[in-house]
């Protein structure tokens, strides 16, 4: 078998020499061609070229049959970063070149084909390689089956529109023609958008009819979102699709993802209820660094009392309130201020008012002096752009949107002015840890919302994520997103 690990450190290195070469100020555009930007030409033209040769031999490494194959998605990795490194170098070394009067370098073959094999993420590395290996029977999809996810609760879910007071959920099993089977879940939940589990059942049914027959990996290449009325729905076939797709490469959901982290830190909710409730749970909650309160369900005046009582039994933990767009503009910048004359000051402000009016959210915000995050009005990529400048956080949810959706909105997101966030309906370990993937694939989520099955009163699964305390931990996944039934 050929070790990929001598080349792997000295491809590290060029990535960090093109990071410290593009660093260095762009000032071709104000200025003419100077002494210094012909200095600095022949060490850009040097790293381009070190990097294509670098991304050629890890090219060849990966389809290379003797290549051990648990190292093939470390170099597949590598290649992302390289690939990410060098299309701007290549791009800043022909404004230079064009600047000094030179030839420009010709496109570079390695990037056409990589692009040609990949799109953003390793394991559209890895579906560019199976497509140049061609099609095979054992990706068609053989059986879609649905049935009812009920689990009990050992406490309510209390929001400003409702509460859950048990999971009633949907879960997706997809068999392919190997034999291999995704799982996926949906999560309706009546109070945060109305969704119900007989709408999720039926728009699972609907669905399964037309995916019968049809090949995954070509569904997971145009990752469409899957037309359905019920959100939920979507995402649960969405991620069982997925989950089924990262089986067969043989790679863990996070890592097909760009596997930036391996573990997360969620924060803990306290729910809609009494302010003895509230401060007792904020006690219970030791381990937790984050504490998110509930708000907007009641008056103002309860709330200031329920997060003042939360500031007092746990005055070093970082808060975040979630009014579920239930206050109104007034009443959200009065709370705040309520809040600030205590000495309390939340990390973040999650959803103070309804979805629809972009205006109202950066009223909150700039009356407020408050981080603002947008959720509910967070349900597709086009509404990341509208965010830009109103809001300081989007709170990514794969149920709102469908799987695929969600991490185009994450990716979208990420490299703006918007901090990423992410969380979940009431769900099992099984959505959770498809989100945990989503958010550590892509990595630099601020604020992790992954809680709930710490609310439900048994775990439907086994594999997936490990948790101790507010530590989730995704080593232990080894395929997909690694949860399956018991
Ligand atoms: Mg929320």
């Amino acid at each position: 078998m050929t070790s990929y690990r001598d080349g792997a450190v000295s491809w590290l290195r060029l990535v960090d020499d093109a990071q410290r070469l593009l660093a260095l100020p762009a000032n071709h555009a104000e200025y003419p061609f100077g002494y210094h930007e012909a200095r600095r030409l022949p060490a850009l033209h040097d790293c381009a070229v070190r990097l294509e040769t670098a991304l050629t031999e890890a090219v060849a490494a990966i389809e290379d049959p003797s290549t051990d194959p648990e190292d093939i998605a470390e170099i597949e990795r590598l290649v992302v970063d390289m690939k990410t490194a060098l299309e701007p170098l290549l791009d800043r070394l022909r404004i230079m070149q064009e600047a000094a009067g030179l030839e420009p370098a010709p496109p570079s073959g390695i990037l056409a084909k990589i692009s040609r094999m990949a799109g953003r993420g390793a394991g559209e590395v890895i579906d560019g390689i199976n497509e140049l290996r061609g099609p095979d029977s054992g990706t068609v999809i053989h059986s879609v089956r649905a049935r009812a996810l009920d689990v009990a609760m050992k406490k309510a879910f209390g929001i400003a529109g409702g509460a859950q007071t048990a999971a009633r959920n949907v879960l997706v099993e997809i068999t392919l023609g190997s034999g291999v089977t995704g799982y996926g879940e949906a999560a309706p939940f009546p109070a945060f958008n109305g969704e119900t589990q007989e709408q999720a059942l039926a728009a699972c049914g609907r669905a399964a009819t037309e995916l019968v027959g049809k090949d995954l990996a070509a569904l997971v290449k145009k990752a469409s979102r899957i037309e359905s009325a019920s959100a939920s729905a979507a995402c649960a076939i969405e991620t069982a699709l997925v989950d089924a797709h990262t089986k067969t490469l043989g790679v863990p959901l996070h890592a097909w993802l760009g596997g930036r982290e391996e573990s997360l830190v969620t924060d803990i909710t306290i729910t809609t209820g009494t302010v003895e409730e509230a401060a007792r749970e904020a006690r219970a909650f030791a381990l937790f660094e984050t504490l998110k309160i509930k708000v907007g369900g009641g008056d103002v005046d309860w709330d200031v009392a329920r997060v003042n009582a939360v500031f007092e039994a746990r005055p070093d933990a970082r808060l975040i309130l979630d009014a579920n767009g239930g206050l109104s503009v007034a009443d959200a910048i009065r709370l705040a201020r309520e809040l600030r004359a205590r000495g309390i000051v939340p990390a973040l402000f999650e959803q103070p008012v309804a979805a629809g009016s972009w205006e109202a959210l950066a009223e909150v915000r700039a009356q407020t002096g408050l981080r603002v995050a947008a959720d509910e009005s967070i349900t597709c990529v086009a509404d990341v752009d509208a965010a830009l400048g109103n809001v300081d956080f989007v709170n990514v949810k794969i149920m709102k949107s469908g799987f695929f959706e969600a991490v185009r909105i994450a990716r979208r997101a990420k490299p703006q002015a918007l901090g990423l966030m992410v969380g979940g309906m009431v769900e099992t370990r099984l959505a959770h840890g498809a989100s945990a993937c989503l958010a550590a694939g892509i990595g630099g989520f601020a604020f992790v919302d992954l809680d709930t099955p710490l609310f439900l009163a048994s775990d439907p699964f086994i594999g997936g994520y490990a948790q101790e305390g507010p530590r989730i931990d995704l080593t232990p996944v080894t395929l997909g997103h690694g949860a399956t039934p018991r």
